[in-house]
């Protein structure tokens, strides 16, 4: 099973798909993730990247075509994955269809602007390891310490409510048209997220199941 994953920021993405994919013993591929990775290892091309992150903007889509096609072409994909965070743009969907890159679903999830706003104020990281939390629905166990490694939980750089206000405006302008894109393809499966990670991801689970019973009626 072959997923994209679209959602605004804030959605849940990142929890939801990395328990789908559990679910599903397939690979959960974050393009922001990827891109924080490299940006903390540093670099010429990682602070430029880094700071386009940080106002909340897209970085081009050729870099993101080249670490997306070499993420892909790795063995633990072979069985299935959930694109996180890609494509962003019709041209970024274009270019995946024309890599040949088989899609069974865009998975949309769906949340009011509002239910966004009030979680990605309280969306925090890990400054050590990157483990995500949030203060109101999965605080850590010790007020600002990462439950893993100990070390201090901080906001993420593009998480302030400038940035945010930015990001929501910058999805609502480039997903409408890959929401689109993939409607026309028939692989659009919309699924409502406004409660929380669990319920939305049970939701998920019904919706494929649902999907994959109707694939199997005789038509
Ligand atoms: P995310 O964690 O998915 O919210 O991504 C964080 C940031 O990484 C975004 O605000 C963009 O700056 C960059 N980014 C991630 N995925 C893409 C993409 N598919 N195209 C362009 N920029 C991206």
């Amino acid at each position: 099973m072959n997923m994209i994953l679209i959602g605004p920021p804030g959605a849940g993405k990142g929890t939801l798909a990395a328990h789908v994919a559990a679910a599903w013993d397939i690979a959960h591929i974050s393009t922001g993730e990827m891109l924080r990775a490299a940006v903390k290892r540093g670099g010429t091309a990682a602070e430029q990247a880094g700071r386009l992150m940080r106002k909340g903007l897209l970085l081009p889509d050729a870099l993101i075509l080249r670490i997306v096609q070499e993420r892909l072409s790795q063995h633990d994909c072979a069985e299935g994955f959930i694109l996180d965070g890609m494509p962003r743009t019709v041209a970024q969907a274009q270019a995946l269809e024309a890599m040949g890159v088989s899609i069974d679903k865009a998975i949309l999830l769906m949340v009011a602007d509002d239910v966004v706003i009030r979680r990605m104020t309280a969306r925090r990281i890990c400054a050590g390891c990157g483990a995500g939390y949030n203060l109101d629905s999965m605080p850590p166990k010790k007020e600002g310490l990462c439950d893993i490694c100990h070390e201090p939980i901080i906001a993420r750089a593009d998480d302030s409510p400038e940035t945010i206000a930015n990001r929501l405006k910058l999805y609502h302008h480039e997903a409408e048209p890959v929401i689109d894109f993939y409607r026309h393809r028939k692989m659009l499966l919309p699924i409502i997220a406004d409660s929380t990670p669990q319920e939305t991801a049970a939701a998920w689970h019904a919706a494929l199941a649902a999907e994959h019973a109707a694939d199997r009626m005789p038509h």
